[in-house]
This record gives structure tokens, C-alpha cells and sequence, in this order.
């Protein structure tokens, strides 16, 4: 399939060793030399009444089978075997436990640190969603990072932010702007992203988080037809355990924001309350595992020192080994161009702020260069 590279740096990244060994079961899952992980997740066995069990039983259930998932996983990470696609699948399995778990959450939503406990099958939660997806559109994205381009990217609409400078606002604010999809869909969605040549099922918003049920879902139909397609999870990761305990293990690659480095600008430009405490809490739990992972900052004008430092330092003595794109892509858009009270980051970042932002990075020695 020939496509167009936007990033020429897409074509020889691979090059880069301390991307290849930072990357690596990313990689491997691309290349179809191994399973992705929701094909494990579909293989490790769960008891074949799991769907009749309570709350607290299933949660448990969960955690074992896990544990089961993490030691396969290991060894795959360390000899791939792209076989197990083909092999038979469980009568019940660690993914039709988490599908069940997720399905449970749209009844009484806790999958994101809003907690806003909606009955999604009877109103709106926060995220401005209800219980079926809706994709504003999907297609072969060529700006993302280099190790991911093409990226076979899903937009859902809808979002837990309210970030006055969004520059997706038309669908993150404005649910209504896309198609309902049945998981069924979704899964052909990747199917034919994948067959067009994206290296990677790129899921995005808005956010992605109240769509695990339905994203949980479409791994079970592609198991079943025995489809490889690596996950990529590209979240503001404002997740609740739970939440991301049911992804844990079925993305391949993590592409989180980690924008403010205090909560005071998080709740301000965000309305994001606890910020910094739950992202670093879902970002330390995917660094202590061993995931292969790319952290997004955004400079934003005027917070170098109460945002951009404070991360930078965070992510060299928590997330040493993860790649950092240090963005300077953010310009004022939304609130921030038509509200006053914004004025303060309505200009872009200058020269002299990135420049500042980078030298920091080098000095901390993070590896932010092939990928930003
Ligand atoms: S995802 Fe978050 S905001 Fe949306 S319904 Fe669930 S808890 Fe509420």
C-alpha cells in the first residue's frame, strides 16, 4: 500500500537504537512477530460463570487472571510467539471478564476521576457521553509521532476536560458530532486502517476512556477472526484505577499528555480537579511495568516554570526510560482566543520558552529528540 510520509523521520526511525529498545514490544506486535496483547488477554482462561458473579468477586477474578496475563506476557516479551493469534480461544477469558467489568461501569460510570457515577443508559455522564460510541472520523494519520505514522486513528467525540484551549472542541465538546458505531464497527474500523498500512490502532477523542466498554468489545470480534493490530492508548490518563486496570492489558503502546505540573493550572484551564496526583499515579503504574510509552507535554505560553519544569523532572525520576515529545504545536484556540479571562495564554509559545523547555530535557537527561 503506498502512502504519503508527512514525517520522512517515519521511514528510518527504527534506526534509532534507543527507540527500537525503548519500543520494543511495540515493535514487535507492528512487524506481526507478535501477538498483540488483547490476543493473550483472550487466552488466558477465566471460570466459565464470571458473568454470574458480584462486584467485588469479579474484580478479584480479575486480578488473578492478571497475574496469569503478566506471565505470559513476559514470556512473550522476551520470546515472541505471533502463533498465538491462531490458536483456539477459551470458552470465557481474562478479556470477557474485563468486557463484562467495563459493560457493569455503564450503569454506574466510575471509569474516569470524574466519578460522576452516571446510569450512562439513562443520561449523559461529565464526558458529555452515553452508552453507545460515537467516532467523528478515522483515517491514516501522518503527524503523529514518527515511530507511529501511519497511525490508524480513531476520533471519538466527547471528553472529561473542558480544556479552554482545545483545539478538538468541535467534537470533544459537541458529542453529537459523529456517527453511533456498534463494536462490530469498531473492529472493521481496524481492520481496514490495518490492512491500509497503519502500524498502530490509534484510539483518541476527545478522550478515549468512556469508550473502553465498546474498545474492550471490538478486541473480542478481532480475537475471534484472528486480526493483529498493535493498541495505542492516547489519553489525557485522568483514568481511576479501575479504568485502567481494564486496559492494562490490552494496549500495546502508551502515548498519555502529561500537560500541568501543578493543579492549580490543571483546574484553571482544564477543569480538572486532583490532576497531577492521578495522572502521575496512572503514569508511575505504566512505567513500573515496563510498557512501552511516549509522554506528551504541551509548552504552554507562560508555564515553563510552574508546568513544563515540574514534568520534565517528574517524568526523569519516575518515567526514566520513556521517549518525550516536547510540543510546541499548542496555539490559542477555542476560549482562550474569544474570553478574557484567558488572555494570559492567548499567544503562542515563543522561541526563547521552547528553547528553555529543551535545554531543560537535555539537561535530565530525557530522550525527547527522535520523537518530537
Ligand atoms: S467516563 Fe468519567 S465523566 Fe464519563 S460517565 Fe464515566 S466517570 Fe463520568
Amino acid at each position: 500500500m503506498a502512502w504519503t510520509l508527512y514525517r520522512p523521520d517515519a521511514a528510518t526511525i527504527w534506526e534509532d537504537a534507543a527507540v527500537r529498545k525503548r519500543l520494543g514490544w511495540y515493535y514487535a506486535v507492528m512487524k506481526n512477530k507478535a501477538p498483540a496483547k488483547f490476543h493473550i488477554a483472550a487466552r488466558v482462561e477465566a471460570p466459565a460463570d464470571y458473568a454470574s458473579m458480584d462486584g467485588a468477586e469479579l474484580w478479584k477474578v480479575h486480578e488473578e487472571l492478571g497475574r496469569a496475563f503478566d506471565e505470559e506476557w513476559l514470556r512473550q516479551k522476551e520470546r515472541p510467539d505471533a502463533s498465538v493469534v491462531e490458536r483456539r480461544l477459551p470458552r470465557a477469558s481474562l478479556l470477557d471478564v474485563k468486557i463484562e467489568l467495563a459493560r457493569r461501569q455503564l450503569r454506574r460510570c466510575n471509569l474516569c476521576e470524574r466519578r460522576c457515577g452516571a446510569d450512562r443508559s439513562r443520561g449523559k455522564g461529565a464526558c458529555l457521553l452515553r452508552d453507545r460510541p460515537t467516532v467523528a472520523s478515522f483515517f491514516l494519520h501522518m503527524g503523529e509521532e514518527a515511530p507511529l505514522v501511519p497511525s490508524g486513528t480513531v476520533f471519538f467525540t466527547g471528553c472529561n476536560f473542558r480544556c479552554a484551549f482545545c483545539q478538538n472542541w468541535d467534537i470533544s465538546q459537541r458529542p453529537e458530532n459523529g456517527a453511533e458505531v456498534t463494536p462490530r464497527q469498531l473492529a472493521l474500523i481496524q481492520i481496514k486502517l490495518r490492512s491500509e498500512g497503519a502500524r498502530n490502532i490509534n484510539w483518541v477523542g476527545g478522550e478515549p476512556t468512556p469508550d473502553i466498554p465498546f474498545i474492550l468489545e471490538s478486541l473480542r470480534e478481532l480475537a475471534a477472526r484472528r486480526f493483529n493490530a498493535p493498541q495505542l492508548w492516547n489519553s489525557n490518563m485522568y483514568l481511576t484505577q479501575e479504568g485502567l486496570s481494564l486496559i492494562l492489558h490490552v494496549m500495546d503502546i502508551w502515548l498519555p499528555d502529561f500537560k500541568y505540573g501543578n493543579d492549580a493550572c490543571a483546574l484553571r484551564y482544564s477543569v480538572a480537579p486532583r490532576y497531577v496526583g492521578v495522572v502521575s499515579r496512572n503514569l508511575s503504574a505504566i512505567c513500573r511495568r515496563g510498557e512501552d510509552v511516549i509522554i506528551r507535554h504541551l509548552v504552554l505560553p507562560g508555564h515553563v516554570d510552574c508546568c513544563t519544569r515540574p514534568v520534565l523532572r517528574w517524568i526523569a525520576e519516575n518515567c526514566p526510560k520513556a521517549l518525550v515529545n516536547i510540543m510546541d504545536q499548542y496555539h490559542p484556540d477555542y476560549l482562550v482566543s474569544t474570553m478574557a479571562k484567558y488572555a494570559d495564554i492567548n499567544r503562542p509559545v515563543s522561541e526563547k520558552e521552547m528553547r528553555e523547555a529543551y535545554s531543560y530535557a537535555d539537561e535530565l537527561g530525557l530522550i525527547w529528540r527522535p520523537v518530537s
